[in-house]
């Protein structure tokens, strides 16, 4: 199999369907940190296995919608804004599709938070559908569903404690009250063909409400059950903890599901949990390239995985980003001159810019300089090194300029240009790349293919000016090398951070 992440098994279970829908969950009440990741992109990760055999594969994320805001989630959300919290801790209980974003009017809070999160997924290459609930109730497709639950309750609370010993949920249903709008205090008394009993113990009203009118949710496991039946799911991802085989959410949905509503079997994709110190939240996303970071969470998806900073330094020493070159060497070597000048980098690397400044600061714990080549540097190179480093630099642009983004036709012409410096090739080699802070052994044409055309041309004409005043100071003796440092105009590095 192509993909290295799944095994045979998985690509043989499906092999005589045409298309595959693979499901995951979410309730969008708050953006949270990257913990949650790890779901979604190993969904991802089998929509694209799949997708490589040549299925036609559907991935579907459903927002929970209809549950309440709960004052925990308030307070992640608003990133503890006391102001914000005092204003909507009274909607606490409501529905999430029921309250206003306190970022954006426009939006509700559920929205609000949808869009981060697939913005978020999205800068990690992975597009799933949204679907919300709240869509699929108010437009009546689990009314079939909430009927069957209500009708046949007894019948249904006694499959449960015979099939699954232990469990006796609290509530099937959880009905939006009409009078108050809260979801989190009211329970269904009773039920007939047409109408439903709802009474709320918020505000202590009870009410008759027809199936079309009637708005809340299924008990989770019931939801879930639906939402398989009605899309055809055939895979959804859960933990061990959903797993546990007699009465674990996952073999109570199914059951529920194949028992009460009419459903087929679903594949429990198993991932490991991930465990990670609270203080790395959201320090990782900005500060990994998204291959690094996606690899991370889904090789080895099914063992637990514990990040902490050392994880994350040996992943950026791992991940190859960029042809021979892991994340650290990008950052330690590439980094300082593509700081000089950014306007030259493909996106991928002005995402591994911003993303490696991030990371040398976050986890490095030092910031990124661009490297300049000083009057002092090159003082201590000998004349004649010189004047055939500067005859190279002269070649190498003409070079670049003729192959701007051809690496392979760049190499050869390059490589003879450095061996026609004969007995100076390794002086010349070695001072040129101590001038620009390289030392660390790259192939030579490969770091020069990488550095900024605009910074060989600066490099360039600061060794020529160096030639120049140098043959002056043999006949004038009066030159301040210091003098030379400054032809570099250093673009805004906190403007290329932003950028990302
Ligand atoms: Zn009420």
């Amino acid at each position: 199999m192509s993909n290295q992440v799944f095994g045979n098994d998985w690509v043989e279970r499906f092999k005589d369907r045409a298309s595959v829908t693979i499901a995951a969950g979410i309730t969008c009440a708050f953006l949270g940190d990257e913990r949650n990741l790890r779901e979604y992109l190993v969904a991802d990760e089998l929509v694209k296995a799949l997708r490589n055999e040549g299925h036609i594969v559907h991935f579907l994320l459903f927002d929970d919608d209809m549950d309440p805001l709960n004052y925990r989630q308030l307070r992640v959300a608003v990133n503890k804004d006391q102001s914000i919290i005092d204003q909507f801790e009274p909607f606490c209980g409501k529905p999430i599709s029921d309250i206003r974003s306190p970022f954006d009017d426009k939006l509700t809070w559920a929205k609000h938070f949808e869009n981060q999160f697939l913005n978020r997924l999205s800068s990690l290459d992975c597009h799933p559908t949204l679907i919300r609930t709240s869509s699929l109730y108010s437009r009546g497709m689990y009314t079939p569903y909430v009927r069957e639950v209500l009708l046949n309750k007894d019948t249904i609370i006694k499959y449960l404690e015979d099939t699954f010993a232990g469990y006796h949920p609290e509530k099937l249903y959880w009905p939006v009250c009409p009078t108050c709008g809260y979801i989190d205090c009211t329970h269904v008394a009773s039920a007939n063909e047409t109408e439903v009993h709802i009474e709320c113990e918020r505000c202590g009203k009870a009410s008759w409400i027809g199936y079309d009118e009637l708005r809340g949710k299924l008990n989770w496991k019931f939801d879930c059950a639906a939402r398989w039946s009605m899309f055809n799911i055939d895979v959804e991802p859960f933990t061990k903890s959903y797993l546990e085989p007699k009465s674990g959410s996952f073999v109570v949905a199914q059951g529920i599901c194949k028992t009460f509503f009419g459903g087929g079997k679903v594949e429990p994709l198993h991932f490991g949990t991930v465990s990670m110190p609270k203080e790395l939240g959201c320090r990782i996303l900005p500060s990994l390239p998204a291959s690094t970071l996606r690899n991370m969470f889904v090789k080895n998806y099914k063992a637990d995985l514990d990040i902490n900073e050392e994880r994350i330094v040996v992943e950026a020493s791992r991940a190859e980003v960029l042809p021979e070159y892991n994340f650290l060497s990008v950052i330690k070597q590439l980094l300082p001159a593509w700081l000089l000048d950014s306007t030259e980098l493909t996106p991928v690397q002005r995402e591994l810019l911003s993303k490696g400044m991030r990371f040398s600061k976050e986890f490095l714990h030092s910031e990124v300089r661009p490297v300049l080549p000083n009057g002092e540097k090159l003082e201590s190179t000998p004349i004649d090194v010189l004047r055939a480093m500067h005859s190279l630099l002269q070649r190498i642009i003409v070079l670049r300029e003729s192959f701007p983004n051809n690496y392979e036709a760049f190499i050869a012409p390059t490589k003879a240009t450095i061996d026609k410096l004969g007995e100076q090739r390794k002086p010349v080699i070695t001072h040129l790349r101590r001038l620009v802070g390289q030392e660390q052994g790259l192939p030579n044409s490969r770091f020069l293919f990488l550095l900024p055309i605009s910074y060989l041309e600066n490099l360039e004409s600061m060794v020529s000016l160096y030639l120049a005043a140098k043959g002056r100071k043999e006949t004038f003796a009066v030159i301040d090398p210091s003098a030379l440092e400054v032809p570099f105009s250093l673009v805004n590095t906190e403007r290329i951070a932003m950028d990302y």
